[in-house]
């Protein structure tokens, strides 16, 4: 049940780096709900490796009951595919949580940071991608995997598209929209090879239009928008589509905005939501206190602003304002960690957001 006075969170550490830049991102939010006067409640729980080892299980029931409880959550970053076999569904936590918690909506904001060096310098937009459906075999049977080989030399791959998902996702992304002042939705699709299933992920939309009379819905070819998108970048500020072409959009964008270091994203439901930063466990450099948590404290801001929206509580809104903030100033003092060209640890670059929070 909803209650206005409390955010209940999940923190679920993950694989790699996701330990490091979770213990910063919990310092922050912890410090920026104090300041705000944004009561939250903080419940840790084990996913990937550690669950692994500890009940053979990389998402255990235990893990669930917890998410169950929390209005929200912080997942660091876990594998994707690199988990023993033996439970092929939740070896993938992420898609899984995605789908078991119908957290469908994807919200990738991307901007560019002057310290990436950044192919297109002052980008900035916002890809919105559908999460719990598409070309994504963990995600589309109710059991079993959605990808498979009957013979040798023939290979099948199941695209799932429903009615349902597109209907609930157009309302999300339209409400994005409205929400944040914009005028224009751009989808992209690619109705002309698909014509049966993105029909239905595009008439959902139009479907829903007259409802939203101040926000134009324009429809752009997936090859268009991919080649216009680099030339006249400033055209696009909000983009809604499918699960696969958002993953492809998303990083073809942080691209350009100089790399996924700074990248976040929210997994929003109905009930639900989830903090989780774009990039992965970066073996190369876990466990050194070297990792940059600003992509992660970035989605637990959007996880803030989310619960705003959902109970109108302005603390709230005030606490991802100062993470927001407090980052920017941070990584303008140039005390970063080496990813931005500066020598800070992952805990010294969160201690000097926290002391930009205080200011
Ligand atoms: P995975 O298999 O989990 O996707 P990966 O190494 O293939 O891991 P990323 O984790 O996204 O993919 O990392 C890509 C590169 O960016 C790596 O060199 C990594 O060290 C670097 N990187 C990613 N995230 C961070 C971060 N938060 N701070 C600093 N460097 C990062």
């Amino acid at each position: 049940m909803t209650n206005k006075s409390n955010f209940r969170l999940g923190v679920l550490a993950g694989d790699g780096i996701g330990p490091e830049i979770t213990e910063a991102t919990v310092r922050v939010l912890e410090a920026a709900a104090g300041i705000a006067s944004a009561p939250v409640t903080l419940t840790p729980a084990v996913v990937g490796w550690k669950a692994y080892e500890k009940s053979k299980s990389t998402l255990p029931d235990e893990t669930l009951n917890v998410l169950n409880a929390s209005d929200g959550w912080i997942l660091g970053p876990t594998f994707a595919g690199e988990y023993p076999k033996d439970d092929p569904i939740r070896g993938h936590p992420s898609g899984f949580l995605r789908r078991h918690f119908k957290l469908f909506g994807n919200v990738r904001p991307v901007e560019a940071w002057s310290q990436f060096n950044p192919l297109i310098p002052d980008l900035k937009v916002t890809i919105i991608r559908e999460n719990t459906e598409g070309f994504y075999p963990d995600r589309n049977l109710a059991w079993g995997y959605g990808e498979f080989k009957p013979t040798e030399d023939v290979a099948l791959s199941l695209r799932v598209i429903t009615g349902v998902a597109c209907d609930r996702f157009a309302r999300f992304a339209l409400e994005h929209a409205k929400a944040n002042g914009n005028s224009v939705l751009h989808i992209a699709h690619k109705r002309t090879a698909m014509p049966q299933t993105e029909g239905l992920f595009i008439s959902a939309f139009e479907k829903l239009q007259p409802e939203f009379p101040d926000i134009s819905v324009e429809l752009l070819r997936i090859d268009t928008f991919s080649s216009s998108f680099p030339r006249e970048p400033h055209r696009y500020k909000l983009v809604a589509t499918t699960n696969l072409f958002g993953d492809i959009l998303s990083d073809q964008a942080s691209g350009l905005a100089g790399g996924v270091g700074m990248a976040a994203s929210l997994n929003a439901g109905t009930d639900k939501a989830m903090a989780q930063a774009v990039h992965g466990t970066a073996p190369d450099i876990a466990g050194q206190g070297k990792a940059n948590p600003s992509a992660l404290i970035l989605s637990a801001a959007m996880l803030m602003t989310w619960w705003f929206q959902k109970t109108g509580e302005a603390s709230y809104r005030k606490a991802a304002t100062l993470m927001e903030e407090g980052v920017r100033r941070a990584v303008e003092t140039g005390n970063t960690t080496a990813d931005l060209g500066g020598k800070a640890g992952t805990a010294e670059f969160a201690d000097a957001v926290i002391k930009q929070m205080q200011k």
